[in-house]
Order: structure tokens, then sequence, then C-alpha cells
């Protein structure tokens, strides 16, 4: 089995860089473990930047619900940042992977799903016992890759791990904000994804911390969602902020969540994995991948300062009372 490209992991990173490569006029084959659409813990906030690189991978952004900054509140305090410019969409994951699919079908990328790569150090990257020859293997395998273990370079630096849920509830979104909500358990943050649907995540640091738990702490919001119909099954997924010293290994890249990632109360895993795709293209386009190697912690320097200081008010209540008036 041979192509230019082989991309492994169709999650939103796996799948917005092969746009961009087809884009560019590489083929490509994207081969992942799961069937579309794939699900997954997610808040569903694409940022103001996110959505313009959706539109710059071909995908028109007028789905889901547009919101207009990010209010904080904790208890009786509350602070909120309006976007300088444009503004973000809530969208349901399902619907966001099949965009991605179908643009993915519309520039003609090959499509292997139900497909797990073997992927084992010192070992031919495999797809059902048969070698895979490639000019560049891309690694989209998400949080726990496989790919970032066969390249020799371990887990990284982990700054935070933490525990992550998420709900749909039918409700009118009574806000234009991404509310994050602060409790003494963690954080939940609403984010509108339709004209009578809001996503509610939690993220909390021990494992222990069941959504409900963090809900319970949080009475403004438990209030908000009091007898609303609950649209979906409750996910849980881990969220990291990890930094990795290398993202290249010869003709190998990482991108997505397996190329480092910001803890998910930053709202930025997704739009940095369009970021990631669009620069890996650039850098495969002219055979060059110390492009992406150089360019790769200049996209994740700012959500990985915002991860900073979002775990800094979790953990230290006094810093988030100064933050907040
Ligand atoms: C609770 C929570 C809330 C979040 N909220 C937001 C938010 O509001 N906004 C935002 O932008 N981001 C958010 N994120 C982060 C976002 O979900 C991730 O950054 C994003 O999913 C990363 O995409 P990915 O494609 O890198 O990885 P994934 O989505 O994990 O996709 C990886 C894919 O690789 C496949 N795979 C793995 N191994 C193999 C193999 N060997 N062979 C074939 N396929 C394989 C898997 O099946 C999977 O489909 C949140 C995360 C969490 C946990």
């Amino acid at each position: 089995m041979h192509c230019d490209a082989l991309i492994i992991g169709g999650g939103p990173a796996g799948l917005a860089a092969a746009i961009a490569l087809r884009q560019k006029g590489v083929e490509v084959l994207v081969a992942d473990a799961l069937r579309p659409p794939i699900d997954k813990a997610c808040g569903e906030g694409l940022m103001p930047d996110a959505r313009e690189d959706l539109a710059a991978l071909g995908i028109a952004t007028h789905h889901g619900a547009p919101f207009e900054g990010i209010a904080f509140l904790a208890g009786h305090r509350q602070a909120a940042a309006h976007f300088e410019r444009g503004s973000g969409i809530g969208i349901r994951r399902l619907q966001l992977h099949e965009l991605l699919v179908e643009r993915c079908r519309e520039l003609g990328v090959r499509l292997a799903w139900g497909t797990r790569v073997h992927i084992a150090p010192h070992e031919p990257l495999s797809i059902d016992g048969r070698v895979c020859t490639y000019r560049y293997a891309i690694g989209a395998d998400g949080q726990s890759s496989r790919m970032r273990l066969a390249m020799g370079l371990g887990q990284g630096k982990i700054f935070s791990r933490r525990f992550g849920a998420r709900c749909h509830y039918r409700v009118k979104p009574w806000s234009r904000m991404v509310e994050v909500h602060w409790g003494d358990l963690g954080q939940a943050y609403v984010t509108p994804v339709g004209e009578e649907e809001v996503c509610v995540a939690t993220v909390a640091r021990s494992p222990a911390v069941r959504m409900e738990a963090v809900l319970a702490g949080l009475p403004a919001l438990r209030e908000r969602l009091q007898g609303a119909t609950v649209l979906s099954t409750m996910r849980g997924a881990l969220t990291t902020t990890r930094k990795l010293r290398r993202v290249t290994a010869g003709n190998i890249a990482l991108a997505g969540d397996a190329s480092g990632s910001a803890d998910a109360v930053t709202g930025e895993g997704i739009g940095l994995s369009f970021r990631h795709a669009l620069l890996l293209a650039e850098a495969i386009a002219v055979d060059n991948l110390d492009i992406y190697q150089a360019g790769h912690p200049v996209i994740q320097r700012m959500p990985h300062l915002m991860s900073r200081v979002m775990l800094r008010m979790d953990a230290w209540p006094r810093t988030r009372e100064r933050v907040m008036t």
C-alpha cells in the first residue's frame, strides 16, 4: 500500500491535514480505527481564528451558533472578554466531523474507516498486516498517540492532566458568550451550539469527580439547566497541557493533540489542529518539514500561556477573585 501522505487518525487534526494537503495537490490516505461521524467529549467552541482557518480549508462557517466572547463566572463575581474581531461558533462535534469528511470526499482524499494502523517502535507502519509506504506519514492519533512513542518522543512534558466530560441539553442559549463557571471542584463551560441547544463540558483535576459533582457546586448553572431535556449520552476524555521537544522525525510529523496540547478550558484544541494542518501542508508542499518544526512552537505559545493562567486560577481561588470583580 503506497501513498504520498499517510495520515493516522481521522479526527479534526487528521482530516484538516488531509484537506490542507489535498488543496496543495498532495495525494492523501487517512486511516482511522473508528467510523464516521466520530464523536468525542468536547466543549465544541471554535474561536474566531479557528473559524477563519476552517474557511481556509474550504468549509463554510455559518453552521452551529455564533458567540461573541468568553464570560467567566465565580459565585457573584464575573468578568467578560469580548472578541476584538469576528465571532466564534459553537458546533456539535458530530456535525463538524461530517463537514470535514464531506470536504475530504469533495477533494478526493482516500478515506479508510474502521482501519487501525499498526504502530510499533522500529517496525514499519502497517494496515491489516500489509506494510504501508509513503513519502510522509502524519501522526494525528490524539492524546495517547502511539506515533509519538514510536518516534521516540515519549510523553513529552506534561504540565497538567485533567478529566473532562460533556453533555448536550435542549434549552435556548441564554447568552451570546461561552460561559466558564468556576466551582471548587472544577469548571463547567457552556457553549451555544444551536437555536435550542447548549453543550456543557466540565473539567476537573480528579478522575473521581463526576460531571454531576462539578455541576452540583454551581447553583446558578444548575438552575439554567433545570428541567432541560438531555440530548446526548455523557462522554468523558482526558485533557492535558503537553509540550514536546520535537514534532518531526525524518519524514514523519505529528499534528493535533498528538503533537502537544493546551488544557480543554482554553477552548483552543481544534483551532490548534487546524493551524497545524495549514502549516504542515505549506511545509510538505516545498518538501521541507523543518518549516513545520520551527513554526509549531509558535502556534502553541499563546494557548499554553492561556492554559497556565487558567490553571493558576483553578488552583488559587484568591487569584481568581483578583481577576474577577
Ligand atoms: C472536555 C473537553 C473539552 C474540550 N473543549 C474544546 C473546545 O471547546 N474547543 C476546542 O477547540 N477544543 C476542545 N477540546 C480539545 C479537542 O477536543 C481536541 O483538541 C481535539 O479533539 C484534537 O483532535 P485530534 O484530531 O488531534 O485528536 P482526536 O479527536 O482524539 O482524534 C484522533 C483520532 O485518531 C484515531 N486513531 C488513534 N490511533 C489510531 C490508529 N493506530 N490507527 C487509526 N486511527 C487511530 C482515533 O480513532 C481518533 O479518531 C476539548 C477537549 C476535552 C477533553
